[in-house]
């Protein structure tokens, strides 16, 4: 079983989907990169196995209340600014997906449609997308 959730209070499980997301996306562009630069090479490898144990190590933290999940939450967030600082230097990746899938959990639901009854569907920034 994957260390990401959801089993976590609010703010903490924000944060480890943050996490999980950015994971996807290091490991899909690791998986990628065979025309990467050497020191974009030298980033990337391992880094998607090193998040996942960095949210182990939080997570074992705020388990033995050694950190509330407010506290874990930041402490993840805050490693999680510094890898997006390496994306954008290392990888040139400055608005990173991972970054928009939480809009999508916290996106309103528009009402029904009075004439077909559908639901409308939307992507991750929250524009219409049309059903085929
Ligand atoms: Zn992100």
């Amino acid at each position: 079983m994957r260390v990401f959730g959801p089993f976590y209070p609010p703010p903490l499980q924000a944060a480890v989907s943050h996490a999980e997301r950015l994971a996807d996306l290091v490991s899909v562009e690791e998986r990628s990169t065979g025309g990467g630069s050497d020191a974009a090479v030298a980033w990337l490898v391992g880094r998607s196995d090193e998040i996942e144990r960095f949210v182990e190590q939080i997570v074992d933290d705020w388990r033995a209340n050694r950190l509330g999940p407010q506290e874990a939450a930041a402490a993840l967030d805050d490693y999680l600014a510094k890898l997006h600082d390496g994306l954008h230097s290392q990888l040139g990746i400055g608005a990173p997906a991972c970054c928009f899938g939480s809009l999508t959990a916290t996106a309103r639901m528009a009402p029904l449609s009075a004439e077909t009854h559908s639901i409308p569907v939307y992507d991750a920034r929250g524009e219409s997308i049309e059903e085929s």
